[in-house]
């Protein structure tokens, strides 16, 4: 099964100063990624693929550490339904930068003038202590079945060298997850699968 590595790119804010490389799927060696600087996925090279250009040796090792210790399930999450106000532009579509001598307005970039974002967007989860952005788990979990790797979870595999990343495999590739540092308007707390709470 081929996954879509496009819906794990960065849009234009998030590969703003200079990391146009984001943008799209990375082909390098044999194999191909996609990150948005938040959530990255790596897969085998797609068959006939160019390899892409100046990629930063940081973006190609981050995968170097991952692991698949104790994978299991996702928790179980009914995001919520429907949508609220942008949260950049406050609902009007319009993002207005305020720049030397004067108000520079554009159509905004996370609602792109709708307004409207949904729900998921301003949701998050927490998993043992460690909080996520809901839309993530639910990207996560789109993919063919998906695991945790519970036992190499951000902050207790090894105190000298607490790793910061959440990470995830699925049928044919692995990928990694940033926590957030704080919570999110709307937050749950969930739990592995079958464990005692
Ligand atoms: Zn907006």
């Amino acid at each position: 099964m081929a996954i879509d590595l496009q819906q794990f790119c960065a849009n234009n804010d998030q590969a703003c100063f200079g990391r146009d490389y984001l943008l799209r799927p990375i082909h390098v060696g044999d194999w191909s990624l996609a990150s948005n600087g938040h959530i990255a996925v790596r897969v085998p090279r797609a068959a006939g693929s160019d390899v892409t250009p100046d990629v930063p040796q940081s973006v190609l090792s981050i995968f170097d550490d991952h692991s698949t210790e104790d994978a299991g399930e996702l928790p179980l999450f009914t995001p919520p339904i429907g949508e609220c106000d942008c949260t950049r532009c406050g609902g009007t579509g319009i993002d207005e930068d305020d720049d030397y001598g004067g108000v520079t307005k554009s159509t905004c970039d996370i609602c792109e003038g709708t307004g409207k974002i949904p729900l998921l967007h301003v949701t998050s989860i927490e998993i043992n202590e460690t909080i996520m952005a809901a839309r993530y788990l639910q990207q996560i979990r789109a993919l063919p079945f998906p695991k945790l790797a519970y036992g190499f979870w951000p902050g207790r595999h090894d105190p000298e060298r607490p790793q910061q990343r959440v990470h995830f495999a699925f049928e044919g590739g692995i990928g990694l997850l940033m926590p957030l540092r704080r919570p999110y308007a709307t937050h749950f707390q969930l739990s592995r699968p079958g464990a005692a709470s």
